[in-house]
């Protein structure tokens, strides 16, 4: 089984009550690809300018994760994001947005990302991931991520792209934005009549919802005291879960496998935010992982109630 992820590989600049970094490595793809590097064989697809080199791979490949298909781009400057948040850590505001290399892009995949198994569209420009989707003709599961800066800009493409895959993994106050539906049930019910089986509804601190056609179930977040930067909480969250599954289905998902997924997802979204950027994920072990599952599950009792039919 493998994992092929196509989204924004970055420098981010983030600000939080608790501190800065002006220049660290970052990018929805860079964050989701550690997290499930702990379940399956992944593969990052993306440019990158010059200014990325050997210390910002080694943090990718010292999780195993395989770059051959990032693209080097001659002369070109990498993603670049600038963000704060303020007490409510749920919330970020965007500083600046550099697109860089990610203006020319053309993703060529190689045959071994065209036929893994499962695969990730991260939050990057709409076209590319419906490009990136067409490539993949392996992949039995395909998950999609995106963000109010895409809504607004290019929501028509997002639609189809949303078209295309099998589940949606967004932000609560994204899915109401994308739909203009207020209620969270209605608006996911809206995103899977555009063609997904599945929408999770990530809530930030709050945890995470998962709908489908006929189902939900929710998790809170996992109870933490520190919380130093909220930046890649969704795109760790989603490597778990992603990951998870890759890991753990050929075809059909049981329920029991969704809410352990969701239960990954969670895990891994809550170390992500202990530090800045990757710095805690780095040194992440497969023992603090199930450690932290163990516990979580006995929190929430996942395993003994069954998916409620609505
Ligand atoms: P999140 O998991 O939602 O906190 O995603 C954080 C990552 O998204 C950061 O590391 C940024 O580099 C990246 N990012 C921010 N804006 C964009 C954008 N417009 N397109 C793609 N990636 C972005």
């Amino acid at each position: 089984m493998s994992l092929v992820v196509v989204g924004s590989i970055a420098f981010d600049a983030v600000k939080t009550p608790f501190g800065e970094r002006e220049r660290m490595l970052g990018g929805s793809a860079v964050h989701f690809s550690l997290a499930a590097s702990f379940f399956t064989d992944v593969r990052v697809v993306g440019p990158v300018g010059d200014d990325f080199g050997g210390d910002e791979y080694r943090v990718l490949h010292d999780r195993g994760v395989n770059t051959d298909d990032v693209e080097h781009v001659e002369g070109g400057k990498t993603f670049f994001w600038r963000g704060h948040y303020g007490f409510d850590l749920n919330m970020a505001h965007t500083d600046e947005t550099q697109l860089n290399v990610f203006g020319e892009f053309q993703p060529k995949l190689s045959e071994a990302s065209r036929s893994s198994s499962t695969l990730f569209l991260a939050n990057i420009q709409p076209d590319l991931q419906r490009d990136v989707r067409a490539q993949c003709t392996g992949a039995g599961l395909a998950g999609l991520d995106s963000m109010n800066f895409w809504i607004d800009t290019a929501r028509d493409s997002l639609v189809k792209a949303i078209g295309g895959v099998d589940m949606v993994l967004m932000n609560d106050a994204e899915l109401r934005m994308l739909t203009e539906q207020p209620n969270l049930l209605r608006a996911a019910r809206e995103v899977i009549s555009m063609g997904p089986r599945m929408v999770v509804a990530k809530q930030g601190e709050y945890g995470a919802a998962l709908y489908t056609e006929s189902g939900f179930f929710a998790l809170p977040g996992y109870p933490l005291e520190t919380v130093v930067d909220p930046t890649g909480a969704g795109d760790s969250f989603a490597g778990g879960f992603l990951g998870y599954l890759d890991a753990e289905t050929d075809g059909e998902i049981s329920d029991q496998t969704l809410r352990r997924a969701m239960t990954y997802g969670s895990v891994m979204a809550s170390f992500n935010v202990e530090e800045f950027g990757t710095e805690r994920v780095r040194r992440l072990t497969h023992e603090e992982i199930n450690r932290r599952f163990e516990e979580f599950r006995s929190m929430t009792h996942i395993e003994t109630v069954p998916l409620e039919s609505r």
